[in-house]
Parts: C-alpha cells; sequence; structure tokens
C-alpha cells in the first residue's frame, strides 16, 4: 500500500496512550493524517504525541485528557478536533477496559458491569454520535474521487464472536454489543457516506491483556488456543484501523475486520 494515504485527514484516537492506539496514532501520522490523542492518562497521551511529532514533524499531534465514558469529554474532545484541526474525517473508538476482577455471571459486581459498559459501550456510542455529527458538517471533496463523508472505526474484541472460558462477562458482553451497535449504524448512516466498522483484536502483549493474564500458566493456557501461537503485537491492529481509516476500504462498510490470529476459525 502506497504512503500517504491519510494525506490531509484528521483522525481521533482514543485510548492513544499505549497498545493499539499508540501505534494508531504513530501509523496514521506516518500516512499523512493530524492526529487528536485522546486517553484519561494524560501524561500517556502526551507521550504518545512527543513519539509522533519527533517521528513525522510534517503533521501534528496533540494530546487531550479525556475519558470516553462522560459524554460532555467525548464531545469536548471531538469539539476540540474541529478548533484545532478545522474537521474530522477518522474517528478511532479504541479506549476500553478489561476489569481484573472475577467477572462471571455468579460473581460480578453490578458496579463491575456497569463501568465496563459505561466505558466500553457508551463510551462508543458517544465517540459515534459526536463523529457522526462532525463528520456531516465536512464539505463535499470532489477531488476525493470515492466521496466518503468519514470513516468510523470501532474496537471490538475476538470475545464478541466466540465464548471464552476465562470469565469476562462484562467485557464480553460489552464487546459484543460494540460488534451489533456498528453494524446497525453503519446502516443507518451508509448514505451519507460515513461508514463505520469494526476491528476485533485477538489476544495481544498488551498491557490490557497481560495485566489480565498475570501469571505465566494463565499466557500458557490462552496461547493454547492461538492457530499461530503467540500473541498479536498492537501494529498489528493499527495496521487494519488503518486499512479502515483510509479510502482503500471505501466500500466497506458494517464489517468486522478480525485480526486474531486464526483465533475465531479455530475448532
Ligand atoms: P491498553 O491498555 O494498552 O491501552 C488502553 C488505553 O486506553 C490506555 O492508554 C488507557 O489509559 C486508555 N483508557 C482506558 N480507559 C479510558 C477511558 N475511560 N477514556 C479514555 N481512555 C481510556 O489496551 P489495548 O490492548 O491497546 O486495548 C485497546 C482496545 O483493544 C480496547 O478496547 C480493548 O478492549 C481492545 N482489545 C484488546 C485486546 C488485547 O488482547 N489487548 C483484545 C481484544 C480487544
Amino acid at each position: 500500500m502506497s504512503a500517504g494515504r491519510l494525506r490531509n485527514r484528521v483522525a481521533l484516537i482514543t485510548g492513544a496512550g499505549s497498545g493499539i492506539g499508540l501505534e494508531s496514532s504513530i501509523l496514521f501520522a506516518q500516512e499523512g493524517a493530524n492526529v487528536l490523542l485522546v486517553d484519561v492518562n494524560l501524561e500517556a497521551a502526551e507521550r504518545t504525541a512527543k513519539i509522533v511529532n519527533q517521528k513525522h514533524p510534517n503533521v501534528r499531534a496533540l494530546a487531550v485528557k479525556a475519558d470516553v465514558g462522560i459524554e460532555a469529554e467525548i464531545q469536548a474532545a471531538v469539539d476540540t478536533a474541529k478548533k484545532e484541526f478545522g474537521r474530522l474525517d477518522i474517528m478511532f473508538n479504541n479506549a476500553g477496559i478489561m476489569h481484573p476482577a472475577d467477572d462471571n455471571a455468579l460473581n460480578t459486581e453490578e458496579k463491575i458491569w456497569d463501568l465496563t459498559m459505561r466505558i466500553n459501550l457508551k463510551g462508543v456510542w458517544w465517540g459515534c454520535k459526536y463523529a457522526i455529527l462532525a463528520m456531516r458538517e465536512n464539505p463535499n471533496d470532489e477531488t476525493r474521487g470515492l466521496h466518503t463523508g468519514g470513516s468510523i472505526i470501532n474496537t471490538a474484541s475476538f470475545v464478541a464472536s466466540v465464548g471464552a472460558a476465562t470469565p469476562q462477562l462484562a467485557y464480553t458482553a460489552s464487546k459484543g454489543a460494540v460488534l451489533a451497535m456498528t453494524r446497525e449504524l453503519a446502516m443507518i448512516h451508509a448514505r451519507e457516506g460515513i461508514r463505520l466498522n469494526t476491528v476485533s483484536p485477538g489476544p495481544l502483549k498488551t498491557p490490557l491483556l497481560m495485566d489480565f493474564l498475570n501469571t505465566a500458566e494463565k499466557r500458557d493456557r490462552r496461547l493454547v488456543h492461538l492457530p499461530m501461537g503467540r500473541f498479536g503485537e498492537a501494529v498489528e491492529i493499527a495496521k487494519a484501523a488503518l486499512f479502515l481509516a483510509s479510502d482503500e476500504s471505501s466500500y466497506m462498510t458494517g464489517t468486522d475486520l478480525k485480526v486474531d490470529g486464526g483465533l475465531t476459525s479455530a475448532y
């Protein structure tokens, strides 16, 4: 694929301080996008901005603090993208949490369930809502051949499609809902040229999962189910998100792109 695939585009990436968000920030900037880096951990987002600005001085990376589980904060982040960069073309609703608590139907506390849903599901809903409103304001750019009003990518997970024996019920339910919600939003907004897709990572070597599978035994048990026999790298998901963000996926909406080392095809 050629470089400059996101030239003159503006992208907002949530969870930009670590893992998939960090790698996507670097990759999107490399392809020419100005990037607004959103994280609840401002220091982490600023670290990412520093890396991006050093590597790619031809674009701008700006870090802002926002908790995606608070509607006003995600709205303010989208407003900042419009104010600082003039428009919004790409929204990557990627931030998510996996609570370390014993999370099965019998033990899950309601407050953990609610927290997980607020960040992983409502956060994505609000991210889509304010991105769609912003993308509707984008002038129709005839130079782009296949006009797209914008591309929204939501991070789901392999657990949205298959059952995992490690109890993480609230997390799994939230990701299944992200998948269903994205599909429906894709149908509603298809005729406006706003595309919505999910990327579903398999188990990755990022803090989110490594903190959860916190012993060698737990990690080995997960590896048994992985056809490729290894955990994925965050950058491998970022590459898929870049494809969905760019016009190279211009005829794709409502799709779930699985990047999971073969996990969801395995028996
Ligand atoms: P990570 O822990 O490396 O990074 C997550 C980032 O999100 C952190 O910088 C964190 O500060 C930020 N964040 C957390 N809560 C937030 C909030 N309320 N508002 C704003 N930012 C917040 O995790 P990752 O592995 O890169 O995960 C990114 C996404 O990928 C998540 O949605 C996760 O559920 C999903 N995912 C991860 C895996 C995996 O194995 N790591 C597998 C499937 C799906």
